[in-house]
């Protein structure tokens, strides 16, 4: 699965919009502003907010879209200060321009003693740090997130830690001010042996993007480090252009997996680097049959069993399309006692020359798993893309289900793990549907 600001090795969905702000006091416009049908006045990198979009943003949101701010800010550069107050002209927080995107302003602080900048970055830097080290163990758990963006209060900003390298994702070309400060800052708090950059934007100069990760500190990685997760270990390459071989949110996912395998012959779908048939084997998993269309993917696997003690040759790995595979399954009338769907978060691969498309094809990816899960048995299904709400991936479910001709039934859900944190206002930064459910 891939995801954002997180998301898993796949770029952001720019921001979902929300209606038009409404309720704006514009009644009280002040001597000097002009009210112009409401749009918020802008004036040297200050940006009046209409009552609506400041109560939102007071509240913890982190983003004014375009659409709060009309065109009037186009003339800023992308990474310039911008000051929030509401149509009172009273403070509501700081931010930055992010350029011509749904999202313009990226606000950073409701502390009008806070301005944008090196202290603040260094500030939330530590905050963040010190939150992961009272709500995680650091030497058992070597993958996590050690900064969430906007929930961390370092906008478009994400830090991941691989044992002692760390692996940053900017979303946006408007933090490249904020770069220096934040290396600075994780160098100071973490001693990292390095730190790898990845861009997850187009860079505005139309340049081409680059192929890997930049290191932007320390000495180069090995082309793969060990990484331990629990009793378990798995390889990780730091220096990827998207993903490393081991995704931080789906940590209580493969937990949740081992778990559940025990005594069970499991169908790992999307396998990828294997660590989630690695958490089946060690729940106790009679059988793994994993199936990834990258034949790189499976390589990777079975170095990861083999880390781990078990026999790399155990588990059938299966190269090819899952659709295809599971056609020639339900053929077969082969069954699984648990099938495990961890598909892409965007769009990226292909099924039969077309682009797979995460929320079309997820109801057919259930009903095809189903022909082949036995009676009584247990789906996992995950998804990680932020175009499909909760509500919606439970239809998906349940219309999957009713196209074979059965029934699901939800008995364990998870959500991002807690080095993800959400704020309240700002429900979109949980982007992780996942359920394991029972069939009839
Ligand atoms: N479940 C994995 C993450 C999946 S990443 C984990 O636990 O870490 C997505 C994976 O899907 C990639 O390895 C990619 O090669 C694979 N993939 C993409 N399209 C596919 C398809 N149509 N059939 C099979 N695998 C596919």
């Amino acid at each position: 699965m891939a995801a954002t600001d997180g998301t898993r090795g796949k770029k952001r969905s720019g921001g979902v919009r929300r209606g038009r702000p409404s309720g704006s006091r514009s009644s009280g416009s002040r001597a000097g502003t002009r009210n112009t049908g409401g749009a918020p006045i802008v004036r040297r990198g200050t940006v009046r907010l209409q009552h609506e979009v400041a109560r939102r943003i007071r509240a913890g949101h982190p983003w004014v879209y375009r659409e709060a701010v009309g065109s009037r800010l186009s003339r800023m550069k992308a990474g310039s200060p911008v000051e929030l107050v509401d149509w009172d002209g009273d403070f509501v927080g700081r931010g930055f321009y992010d350029g011509e995107t749904a999202i313009a302003i990226r606000v950073m602080t409701r502390d009008p003693g806070d301005e944008i900048g090196p202290e603040l970055v260094a500030k939330r830097v530590r905050e963040a740090i010190l939150l992961r080290r009272r709500i995680l163990d650091w030497e058992r758990y070597e993958c996590m997130r050690i900064i969430n963006a906007e929930a961390d209060g370092l906008p478009a900003i994400v830090v991941e830690r691989y044992g002692s390298h760390l692996v940053v994702q900017l979303y946006t070309e408007a933090v490249s001010k904020l770069r220096d400060p934040l290396y600075d800052a994780l160098a100071a708090e973490l001693s990292p042996a390095a730190i790898y950059e990845q861009r997850r934007f187009k860079p505005l100069s139309g340049a081409a993007p680059r192929s890997g990760a930049e290191l932007v500190r320390g000495g180069p990685a090995p082309v793969e480090i060990e990484v331990r997760e629990g009793d378990l270990k798995f390889w990780v390459d730091v220096t990827a252009p998207l993903a490393t071989g081991l995704f931080a949110d789906l940590r209580e996912g493969r937990r949740v997996t081992s778990c559940w395998a025990k005594d069970r012959r499991v169908l790992n779908l999307f396998s990828y680097t294997g660590s989630i048939s690695v958490y089946a084997v060690h729940g106790g998993a009679t059988a793994i049959t994993a199936v990834d269309v990258a034949a790189r993917a499976h390589a990777r696997a079975r170095r990861n069993f083999a880390l781990n003690g078990i026999d790399p040759e155990g588990p059938e790995h299966i190269v090819g399309d899952t659709f295809k595979v599971l056609a020639r399954f339900a053929e077969r009338k082969r069954q699984f006692d648990m099938v495990v769907i961890d598909p892409p978060a965007f769009a990226s691969a292909s099924r039969g020359g077309k682009t797979w498309s995460a929320v079309k094809d997820y109801r057919e990816l259930i009903a095809a798993s189903l022909e082949v899960l036995s009676p009584g048995g247990v789906l996992i299904a995950a998804s990680s893309t932020r175009r499909i709400s909760q509500s919606d991936f439970d239809m998906t479910l349940a219309e999957g289900a009713a196209r074979a001709r059965t029934w699901l039934r939800i008995v364990n859900r998870l959500s991002l793990p807690r080095d993800f944190p959400v704020l309240p206002a700002f429900p979109e930064g949980n982007y992780l549907k996942f359920a394991i459910a029972i069939r009839d």
